[in-house]
C-alpha cells in the first residue's frame, strides 16, 4: 500500500503553510465557499455520508457528533479543537499545524458553520511553540482575507473568531471535559457526563470538541465528495489516518495510510522492520492507552473495529513497537509511572489504584517483590476496571492486564527476588 497524502499534502507541496500556496496549489478555501452556499444540515449530511470518524481516540462519527448540537439557539456556541496531543507515542497533530495550518483553519470554519459556532478555541499543547506560531500566523492571514471575523466569506449572517489557547501539559487535559475546565481557568479535571458538551460545554454553552486530524480531513471531503473519501479504508472506518510509529523500528515517523493497512505492512514495509536485526515481541496500536498486541495480530487491519475486536483500540494512532528483548514488566512499569504521575486525583480507583500499581512494579524492578505481588498487581488492576471516572484510570489497568495476558512470565520472574537488569528509573529506587 502506497503512502497517501490527503492531510499530509505539505509533503508533496512545498511551502504549503503559506496562504498563497494554499490558495494556488490546493484550491484553498474553495470548500468553504461551497459550504457557505449550503444549509448547516446539508454540510452535516456530507460529512456523515463520508463516514469520517474522530481521529483523536474514540473514533466517534464526526457528522453524527455535529448533528447532536442544538439548532437555532440564542447566545454563543463553541467549537474546541483538541490539539493537546499528550498521548505518549503520538505526534501527528504537530506535523499538521506546523506545515498545513490553513487546511485545519478551513476545516474549523466549516465545522463551526455546520454547528452554528461563533468562536473556536484551538487548545494546543504548551510545548508546541513553533506549531502555535505557525497557526497564529495562518489565523491572522485568514482574518486579513475575510475568512474570519465578521461576515465570513462575505456572508452577512456568519461570523467567527478563532483563539489559540496553550495547555499546561497535563495529560488529563486531553480528555474533552477536563479541557473545557482548563479553558475556563479551572483545574483540569473531567466533568460528569451527562450533560454532554453538546448540551452544556464551554461556559455551559453548547460545544463540540474535535481533534485536529479530524477537522483537517473536512475541506477535501467537501471538495471531492463522500465517495472519494470512501475509496480508502473500510466500510466503517473510511479514509486515511496518520499512524505515528515509534519504538524499536528502523524508520520511526508519521505515515499517512488507508485505515485498512495491516500492522505487518506498517511496521515491516513502511517503518523498515525491527531494529538491530531482532524479532518483534509486541506492539501497541493506538498510543499507550491501547492494550498491547503480539506477532499473532500482525495481519490485523489497523481500523477501529478490527482493533477493538482483538481486545485493543485504534486510540490516537500511535503505534509503539517492542523488539524481542523487551521486558514487558519493565514496559508496564514505564506506562504505570506515567499514569500514576498524570492521575488528576479526582477518583479513588485511579488515584489509589495507579499508586498501588506503581508501588508493586517498583518492588519488582528493584528485586524487592514479595511472593504474591504478581497476583496482587493483577487484582488491583482488575478492581480498577470499570470503576474509574474517566479513561485515564481505565487505560492504566488495561495496559497492565493486557501485558500480563500475553507476557505473564515476564512479570512472574520478579516474584523470586530478581531485579531488573537494565537501567532502573531513580524514582523506583527512591521509592524504597
Ligand atoms: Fe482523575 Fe484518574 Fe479519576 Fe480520571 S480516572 S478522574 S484522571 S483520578
Amino acid at each position: 500500500m502506497e503512502q497517501l497524502y490527503l492531510i499530509c499534502r505539505h509533503r508533496e507541496v512545498p511551502n504549503l503553510h503559506q496562504y498563497e500556496t494554499y490558495i494556488q496549489k490546493e484550491q484553498g478555501y474553495q470548500a468553504l465557499q461551497q459550504v457557505l452556499k449550503l444549509s448547516r444540515d446539508e454540510v452535516i449530511d456530507i460529512v456523515k455520508a463520508s463516514g469520517l470518524r474522530g481521529r483523536g481516540g474514540a473514533g466517534f462519527p464526526t457528522g453524527l457528533k455535529w448533528s447532536f448540537m442544538p439548532k437555532n439557539v440564542q447566545g454563543p456556541v463553541y467549537l474546541v479543537i483538541n490539539c493537546a496531543e499528550g498521548e505518549p507515542g503520538t505526534f501527528g497533530n504537530h506535523e499538521i499545524i506546523e506545515n498545513n495550518p490553513h487546511q485545519l483553519i478551513e476545516g474549523i470554519i466549516i465545522g463551526c458553520y455546520a454547528i452554528g459556532a461563533t468562536a473556536a478555541y484551538i487548545y494546543h499543547r504548551g510545548e508546541f511553540k513553533y506549531g502555535a506560531e505557525m497557526m497564529q500566523r495562518a489565523v491572522d492571514e485568514a482574518y486579513k482575507q475575510g475568512w474570519l471575523g465578521k461576515k465570513v466569506g462575505g456572508r452577512e449572517d456568519v461570523s467567527l473568531d478563532i483563539y489559540l489557547h496553550p495547555e499546561a501539559s497535563a495529560y488529563i487535559c486531553g480528555e474533552e471535559t477536563a479541557q473545557l475546565n482548563s479553558i475556563e481557568g479551572y483545574l483540569g479535571q473531567p466533568r460528569l457526563k451527562p450533560p454532554f458538551p453538546a448540551q452544556s460545554g464551554l461556559w455551559k454553552r453548547p460545544t463540540t470538541v474535535n481533534n485536529v486530524e479530524t477537522l483537517a480531513h473536512v475541506p477535501a471531503i467537501i471538495r471531492n465528495g463522500p465517495a472519494w473519501f470512501r475509496q480508502w479504508g473500510t466500510e466503517k472506518s473510511p479514509g486515511t489516518r496518520v499512524y505515528c510509529v515509534s519504538g524499536h523500528v528502523m524508520r520511526p515517523g508519521n505515515y499517512e495510510l488507508p485505515m485498512n493497512v495491516t500492522a505487518r505492512e506498517l511496521i515491516f514495509e513502511h517503518a523498515g522492520g525491527i531494529w538491530k536485526g531482532r524479532g518483534l515481541k509486541g506492539f501497541i496500536p493506538g498510543g499507550v492507552s491501547a492494550p498491547i498486541l503480539t506477532n499473532d495480530h500482525l495481519d490485523l487491519p489497523l481500523d477501529y473495529d478490527s482493533l477493538a475486536g482483538a481486545g485493543s483500540m485504534g486510540g490516537s494512532g500511535g503505534v509503539i513497537v517492542m523488539d524481542d528483548q523487551t521486558d514487558m514488566a519493565w514496559l508496564a512499569k514505564k506506562m504505570v509511572d506515567f499514569y500514576s504521575h498524570e492521575s488528576c486525583g479526582k477518583c479513588s480507583p485511579c488515584r489509589e489504584g495507579t499508586w498501588w500499581q506503581k508501588n508493586l512494579l517498583d518492588r519488582m524492578m528493584t528485586g524487592l517483590a514479595r511472593s504474591g505481588d504478581v497476583e496482587m498487581l493483577e487484582m488491583v488492576s482488575e478492581q480498577m476496571a470499570g470503576t474509574c471516572f474517566c479513561p485515564l484510570g481505565e487505560s492504566s489497568q488495561m495496559v497492565v492486564l493486557g501485558a500480563m495476558k500475553y507476557f505473564r512470565s515476564d512479570f512472574e520472574r520478579y516474584g523470586q527476588g530478581k531485579a531488573y537488569d537494565g537501567v532502573i528509573p531513580m524514582s523506583a529506587i527512591e521509592h524504597h
